[in-house]
């Protein structure tokens, strides 16, 4: 488990980045944290650090965003929406559990017994302006990723 404060924005975005150079092929990340906690510019930077070019939406309504970076698979959930975890499976859970992906989940305790565990949460929490950041791991690949931000 670690503890981080990151004080702006900017901060957030390079967060990001960092954990997408460090992040396997395949890599379930959990994001927890109220609205405008700033799950979705983490995710962001992530999957443009990762080589996507084009815009990153907020799945708000879509629930999921799909993205083939490099010829890997990363899916972007936004389960605040979710009314029932069983209705994963008609997004495709399924197919995002086949082979090699990422998953960047925010409100993941939406999909609650029905998500893959995560190797990694990150549990963001409003600090003044900033945020302050609780990341723990899920798995040993988690804590590798953790080490290897540290
Ligand atoms: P979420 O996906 O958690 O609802 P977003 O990433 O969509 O949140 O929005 C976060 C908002 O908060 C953005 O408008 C961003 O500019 C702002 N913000 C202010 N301070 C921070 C910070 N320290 N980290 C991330 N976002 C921040
Ligand atoms: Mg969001």
């Amino acid at each position: 488990m670690s503890e981080m404060f990151i004080e702006n924005e900017a901060a957030m975005a390079a967060l990001g980045e960092r954990l997408a150079n460090f992040c396997p092929p395949q890599c379930v990340i959990y994001l927890v944290g109220e609205l405008g906690a700033g799950k979705t510019t983490l995710v962001r930077a992530f999957l443009q650090a990762a080589g996507h070019h084009g815009s990153v939406k907020s799945p708000t309504y879509t629930l999921v965003e799909p993205y083939e970076i490099a010829g890997r698979q990363y899916y972007h959930l936004d389960l605040y929406r979710l009314s029932d975890p069983e209705e994963l499976e008609f997004l495709g859970l399924r197919d995002m559990l086949e082979g090699q992906s990422v998953m960047l989940v925010e409100w993941p305790q939406k999909g609650q017994g029905v998500l893959p565990v995560a190797d990694l949460v990150l549990t963001i929490d409003y600090a003044g302006t900033g945020r302050q950041i609780n990341l723990e791991a899920g798995s040993e690949s988690g804590q590798k990723m953790l080490d290897s931000l540290a």
